[in-house]
């Protein structure tokens, strides 16, 4: 019986574990693996280099670590996924994918806005790929022959702007199209169900959910897994297993998490909305008709990042001083509250016009919203408003 997704984020991966005898996730650390039985284990190395999942003998930790491909079995049940491929961050898992691409195309079709590395990673051509950036609507005529990968980010980093998934997949006809879906979560979001050919997450982010992982994910088909998979053998990008675990026990928690983190980041932006130092709020949902449109279409909810826009960066770098309880820092998506300004940190090696061209100002903040007591989140943000609002009186 298909288990719904409340269940599936505490068992997804684990469901031997009552039959071994255990009861928490084993943490398998070996770096090599015995190999008394030459035969199996050539076998095992051919399986492993040729892309296969797993094998009688996991030889060497380069290959395979069966932590890790209990992580990916669970994400890879979360997404609708054939399979998963685990990395040791979501660069890595994006690198992966841009050198897996291989004679498929090196031209890769994006839509901006998108994740200041990932933005960078692709305008600079270092793996090799060509890009044309596009708005949302205009995805169709950028495609050409050699076009290997449409990639999008939904919610956007950092405005948090919708793209239409299946609108995307319908332009990019016998394309494949990679989504970014570090923002959603698939508690809120399964862009494969969407028509998406493979999901990426940063599961730096929600999915270990407690700042103390760097790991990346693709879900996908299992063909492409495989290519994955030998892409990751030889660039060594592996996960570490006790990631593995740190994410796995992250992902029991990954709907109380999100939801609750929802209800907070939902009160705080209209909170921020009325308030007269705001010049304007993102947030899914909030951004007018057809981003309200696709946020009902192919999301449970708006999640629990969300941006706003201060007057100036000055403005914006006073009011992170004065903060007490919300953290000052970048990354996302940790039980705690985090805040940072865009222009300064993780967008800062974007090109300039790109970045006012897509709404990132130099006032724009911002939040990830964590699941403490969303009065005391209100509290704080109230009263760094009020600082950052007088600097000539603290000046004085
Ligand atoms: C953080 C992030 C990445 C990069 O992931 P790392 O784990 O930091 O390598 C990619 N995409 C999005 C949307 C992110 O937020």
């Amino acid at each position: 019986m298909k288990q719904r997704m409340a269940t599936q984020v505490v068992h997804a991966g684990r469901e031997d574990l009552c039959s071994l005898g255990v009861h928490v996730t084993p943490i398998d650390l070996s770096s090599t693996y015995p190999t008394p039985d030459p035969d199996a284990a050539a076998a095992s190395l051919e399986a492993f280099v040729g892309g296969a999942e797993n094998a009688v003998n996991p030889v060497y930790a380069r290959l395979h670590n069966p932590t890790v491909a209990r992580f990916e079995r669970a994400l890879a049940t979360l997404e609708g996924a054939d399979q998963a491929v685990a990395f040791g961050s979501g660069m890595a898992a994006l690198t992966a994918v841009l050198l897996a691409l291989g004679d498929r195309g090196k031209h890769v079709v994006a839509v901006r806005p998108l994740y200041g590395g990932t933005d960078h990673l692709l305008a600079t051509g270092l793996l090799g790929t060509e890009v044309s950036f596009v708005d949302a609507d205009a995805v169709a005529a950028a495609i050409r022959p050699d076009t290997g990968l449409v990639m999008i980010e939904t919610p956007a980093n950092p405005t948090v702007e919708l793209v239409d998934i299946e609108a995307i997949v319908q332009q990019a006809g016998s394309v494949p199209v990679l989504v970014d879906s570090t923002f959603a979560t698939p508690i809120l979001q399964r862009p494969l169900e969407l028509g998406a050919t493979m999901v990426l997450h940063s599961a730096t982010k929600f999915l270990g959910g407690h700042g103390d992982v760097v790991a990346g994910v693709v879900a996908c088909g299992a063909e492409f897994a495989g290519k994955l998979r030998q892409v990751r053998i030889l660039t060594g990008a592996i996960l570490h297993p006790l990631a593995a675990f740190l994410l796995l026990r992250g992902l029991s928690t990954l709907r109380l998490r999100v939801l609750a983190a929802q209800e907070n980041a939902q009160q705080l932006a209209s909170r921020l909305a009325r308030h007269p130092q705001i010049a304007k709020v993102h947030y899914p949902g909030m951004g007018g008709q057809r981003q309200s449109a696709i946020l009902n279409r192919q999301m449970v909810g708006p999640g629990s990042v969300l941006a706003f826009e201060m007057h100036s960066g000055a403005e914006a770098d006073r009011m992170l001083r004065a903060l007490r309880l919300i953290t000052p820092a970048v990354s996302l998506g940790s039980v705690d509250s985090l805040i940072q300004r865009p222009a300064a940190l993780t967008h800062r090696i974007v090109d300039a016009q790109a970045r006012s061209e897509h709404g990132i100002s130099d006032g724009l903040l911002r939040m990830s919203v964590g699941i403490e007591d969303a009065e005391d989140l209100w509290a704080d943000l109230a009263q760094a408003l009020q600082a950052a609002e007088a600097p000539m009186a603290q000046a004085a």
